[in-house]
């Protein structure tokens, strides 16, 4: 009989334009597939709360789709390092296929390709994860890219267009020996959604996880958000974004797809969408392959300032600012409205996700490690690369970051991308009475306004716990503090 051949699916949840299960098809072999839980293994990061839950959906999901193939999903827990090697000789493969990672964890990987090799088992990686994989394009002085614009240029010369791939027709499944069997898990034994209590209520209603959600959501952002998506794309309070990021964290869908099928909706003439939206789409897969590569430069970006020199930033330590943060109890509407979107859908706008971090960054001074990780918890698509690789850029010690002095100031931010205030009345129900010239900025309300409204200052909606002036100032003097004492780099 032919030895089968092991697909190891990580963050590539699909079976569409997955080169690894593709060419395990093409072997003609038979086909087993395997997830592995690795919550042991010093180079991989536990999950946070919200992305184990998405991940749940995701293998269920995954699953329907491979026994549409006439295969399954294997689920395992332990140390990659360990499990894969006994899997694949109590399974008899003779060859191992899997999409590459780019984080820490790809050490695991370096590791076990030699040792499976030495072994006598073939194994073959892709690039499956972005458009411009890590580590290929340099500067002209050969070292890796640090600014965003000079890599995208050098990306897009060097993108190839080829077609996405399609699904393999049917795997041809592998019989699985019974002492495998009783080594895999039951979805459910694995405990990624929460029961009691179950806080994924509001999210479960919010999304439909796993590949065809995916391309059903791409569907609806070509048909309604793609046209004016250039200048939309800033509007928490309009649905004028794809959506899609949860789904390309965990690969249920690629952003060569992505891409490809924004391309195609345009020349076909679907779409009305303009050339400048279809950059500015491309644009922004462009910064998460941009933070892919920084995220391969420097292994550290979660816990370590790209900028060392903010090493020496004098930041606070406010428990209490931290948890009002978190709670969405700032007392500025914009802020809040973001925090609670994230905490009861697990996602945030991006615009928003700018101006909540800025705030905890500067107005309070709270070290963005503890921004990063509240997000890497409550967050659907909390990811290595771009969570981290956003966080430094908002707090200026990133590669490319936004300048330190640019703090953005919630009130005016509302004002031009929620004009009207409806982002903050969705999320912020104790003051949608307000008018919209005052939703912004409830403390200047009159008293008279305050009471039609029913809204008690202090009392059922905060007033500010720092003033917006006052805050600034304190940062700058921060900023300033670090660079006398960190030399002349900050
Ligand atoms: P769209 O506007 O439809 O964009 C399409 C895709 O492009 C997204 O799905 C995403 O994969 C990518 N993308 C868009 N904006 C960015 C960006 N600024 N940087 C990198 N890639 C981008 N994104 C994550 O996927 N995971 C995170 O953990 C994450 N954390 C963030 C933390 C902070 C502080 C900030 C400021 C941004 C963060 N982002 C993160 C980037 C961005 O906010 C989200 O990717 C975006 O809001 C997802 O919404 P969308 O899919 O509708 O985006």
């Amino acid at each position: 009989m032919t030895a089968p051949v092991l697909v190891w699916f990580r963050e590539d949840l699909r079976i569409a334009d997955n080169p690894a299960l593709s060419a395990a098809a093409a072997t003609g072999s038979p086909v087993l597939c395997c997830y592995i839980l690795d919550e042991e293994s010093a180079e991989v990061r536990p999950r946070g709360g919200a992305s184990r839950w998405w991940l749940h959906g995701s293998l269920a999901a995954l699953n329907v789709e491979l026994e549409s193939l006439k295969a399954g999903l294997l689920l395992f827990t332990g140390a990659a390092r360990e499990v894969l090697p006994s899997l694949i000789k109590e399974s008899g493969c003779s060859q191992v296929f899997w999409n590459r990672r780019y984080g820490p964890e790809r050490q695991i990987d370096v590791e076990l390709k030699e040792r499976l090799r030495d072994e006598g088992i073939a194994v073959t990686s892709f690039e499956g994860r972005l458009i411009q994989e890590p580590g290929r394009l340099t500067t002209k002085s050969g070292t890796p890219f640090k600014v965003f614009t000079p890599f995208h240029k050098a990306a897009l010369r060097a993108e190839r267009s080829s077609e996405p791939l399609p699904a393999p027709r049917s795997l041809p499944a592998a019989p699985v020996p019974a002492r495998l069997l009783e080594r895999t898990v039951a979805l459910e034994a694995l405990r990624l959604e929460p029961t009691k209590p179950d806080w994924a209520k509001e999210m479960r209603a919010s999304w439909t996880r796993g590949e065809e959600g995916a391309h059903e959501r791409l569907y609806t952002f070509l048909e309604n958000g793609f046209q004016g998506y250039a200048t939309m794309r800033n509007r928490p309070d309009l649905e004028s974004t794809s959506l899609l990021s949860p789904s390309l964290h965990f690969g249920e869908i690629t952003p060569r797809q992505v891409a490809h099928a924004a391309r195609h909706a345009i020349d076909s003439g679907r779409s009305p969408a303009s050339e400048r939206d279809f950059e500015s789409l491309r644009s922004e897969l462009g910064w998460r392959d941009f933070s892919y590569e920084l995220l391969f430069d420097n292994g550290e970006i979660v816990s370590t300032n790209i900028n060392r020199a903010f090493d020496a930033f004098p930041w606070r330590d406010d428990a209490k600012g931290l948890a009002a943060w978190q709670r969405g109890r700032t007392g500025y509407p914009l802020v809040d409205a973001g925090m609670r979107q994230l905490w009861r859908t697990g996602f945030m706008h991006n615009r928003i996700r700018m101006v909540t971090a800025s705030f905890l960054i500067k107005h309070l001074l709270i070290d963005w490690r503890h921004g990063e990780k509240w997000f890497w918890d409550t967050l659907v698509d909390a990811d290595p690369a771009n969570n981290a690789a956003s966080w430094q850029w908002v707090a200026g010690s990133g590669a490319d970051a936004a300048p330190y002095y640019r703090i953005f100031n919630p009130v005016m931010q509302g004002e031009k991308f929620d004009p009207n205030g409806d982002y903050v009345r969705r999320w912020v129900p104790e003051i949608a009475g307000l008018p919209s010239s005052v939703i912004h900025r409830p403390w200047e309300a009159s008293a008279s306004v305050l009471e039609s409204s029913g809204v008690k200052l202090g009392e059922t909606y905060p007033l500010p716990i720092v003033a917006h002036a006052e805050g600034r100032q304190r940062a700058m003097a921060a900023f300033e503090r670090m660079k006398s004492e960190s030399g002349p780099s900050a």
